[in-house]
């Protein structure tokens, strides 16, 4: 095996190669993950924090033209707007490409008509549901609702949750249900990373693209990118992407390349 000589920085040749060819791109968007790919795993997900060099090289990025960062994340949106730390500039998806902040001012969920209408039936149902359950809270979501039981007793609680899973269920059969402590939450959106692919590869009329991420949920965004896009895999497990890079360290030493030879090809050198 001799990877290691044709390794620079952690970073293996191959990638180098396509980093060079990607910078040439006349409209580039990078897309990168957050928890694992800028932010090292921790723990408690509000301790997450980007590593310094990986944002310095965003920020390197954020200001040459032609190009376009975003974050997509499985955070919420005001989840990773407060630990992710990015400058100005960077576009931010959440919620797995449910909400969007886009940089126009619109942001929040981007809801399709469908979606919208399957909302407006799931506030009527979880209104009766807490009519008939008056101690129960309900919460409205960017793209759902949650149906709190705390302080209930028991009993209460669970008659609560029964009803409103019953209901919705019958009702409203593409909702998600997600069950937490003293909560029951109800979504319309089964937004995946493609999804947010393909949106922000309009939005941002990329002609190229680069996505690296390291869980699951990051194939979606892999599979939805097109020939001439470049896709990085951070840590170990099976992946569609092309490209393989250790960790968050060596995700911002490849930004610093990219951010280097994308100044480089933008003033001809
Ligand atoms: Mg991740």
């Amino acid at each position: 095996m001799t990877a290691q000589a044709h390794v620079f920085d952690g970073i293996p040749g191959p990638l180098l190669e396509a980093l060079r060819s990607l910078a040439k791109t006349a409209q580039l968007t990078v897309a990168l993950d957050f928890d694992g790919v800028l932010a090292p795993l921790v723990d408690r997900p509000n301790d997450a924090r980007s590593d310094p060099k990986s944002l310095q090289a965003i920020s390197d990025l954020v200001l040459l033209s032609g190009t376009t960062v975003a974050l997509v994340s499985g955070r919420s949106l005001e989840s990773l707007r407060a630990v992710s730390g990015s400058p100005d500039g960077v576009l931010l998806i959440g919620s797995h490409g449910a909400e969007y902040d886009l940089g126009d001012g619109r942001a929040g969920v981007a809801l399709t008509a469908e979606e919208k209408r399957a909302l407006t039936e799931l506030e009527r149902a979880i209104t009766g549901v807490a009519s008939r359950h008056p101690e129960a809270r309900v919460e409205g979501k960017p793209a759902g609702f949650a149906l709190h039981t705390r302080g209930l007793t028991p009993d209460a609680a669970q008659a609560a949750q029964r009803d409103a899973s019953r209901t919705i269920g019958a009702t409203l059969p593409g909702v998600t249900h997600r069950a937490g402590k003293d909560v029951l939450e109800f979504s319309v959106v089964a937004a995946t990373k493609a999804d947010a692919m393909h949106r922000l590869r309009l939005h941002t009329t990329a002609t190229a693209m680069l996505y690296a991420g390291d869980d699951v949920t990051d194939e979606d965004a892999f599979a939805a990118l097109e020939p001439g896009d470049l896709s990085v895999k951070v840590g170990a497990g099976a992946t569609v992407a092309l490209h393989r890079l250790h960790g968050t360290a060596e995700v911002a030493q490849m930004l610093r390349v990219l951010a280097s030879d994308r100044r480089n090809h933008l003033l001809g050198a």
